[in-house]
């Protein structure tokens, strides 16, 4: 059985107790000020995984809320949807100095975080913003460039989702064509959700429709009395 939403939460909370004292990755633990978790409804259907909290996010503890999380907000707001319908989650869960990339070996340390909250959650559609989630999501070295746009179906740890990668908000503010591109991408999202959840593993493929039984068994019963 499902778990209920309550039980969402409350597994969450303890995951996020575990990795507020995180010390996997020594100097990001020693230079970080808080650890961006993740935010959001612990039962959305969309989930967002961007790559690394920076400076705001450290300072605050959430996920996007400098000026690419305004774009993320905008973006969202032109399909309908606000933060509270959605999860945003990172690669990272703290802020490398400086704002570098993440270092293979911190992505590595942070995964079964990002797995769990997967499990945890049980997104429909993950959309991947940027290089980093979707290499990492995807088990893949193919970019972004390449990518985005196309939703495929994946399976992450133990669930099936709809894996959606685009643009990072964050190279939109610095190349304005790319919001254009960002908002096409963004307009699928509504489509995706509303095809629900791919098949889960195990789970059984659904028997295709019958013609209406009725007449299927009239039609038999025909032939078999010699009635034509
Ligand atoms: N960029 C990210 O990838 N994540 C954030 O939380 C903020 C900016």
């Amino acid at each position: 059985m499902p778990p209920s939403n309550e039980e969402r939460r409350e597994a969450l909370k303890d995951l996020y107790h575990q990795a507020r004292e995180c010390t996997r990755c020594p100097q990001l633990a020693s230079t970080r000020t808080t650890v961006v978790f993740g935010s959001g409804n612990a039962n959305a259907d969309l989930m967002f995984c961007g790559e690394a909290p920076g400076k705001n996010e450290d300072e605050q503890g959430v996920p996007f809320v400098g000026q690419a999380g305004k774009l993320l907000d905008k973006l969202l707001a032109e399909i309908g949807l606000t933060r509270a319908d959605v999860f945003v989650v990172n690669v990272l869960k703290c802020r490398p100095p400086g704002n570098r990339d993440p270092a293979p070996v911190e992505i590595e340390n942070c995964q079964d975080y990002l797995m769990r909250q997967i499990e945890l959650i049980e997104p429909t559609v993950i959309c991947t913003l940027g290089n980093f989630a979707t290499k990492l999501l995807r088990a893949d070295p193919t970019g972004i460039t390449r990518l985005h746009g196309r939703e495929e179906e994946r399976v992450i740890g133990t669930r099936a989702v709809r894996l959606y990668p685009i643009f990072h908000p964050a190279a939109a503010l610095y190349t304005p064509a790319n919001v254009e591109v960002l908002r096409r991408d963004f307009a699928r999202l509504p489509g995706l959700l509303a095809l629900g959840p791919p098949r889960q593993p195990g789970e059984e493929e659904k028997a295709p429709e019958l013609p209406e039984p009725e007449m299927v068994a009239v039609a038999v019963d025909d032939r078999q009395l010699g009635l034509f």
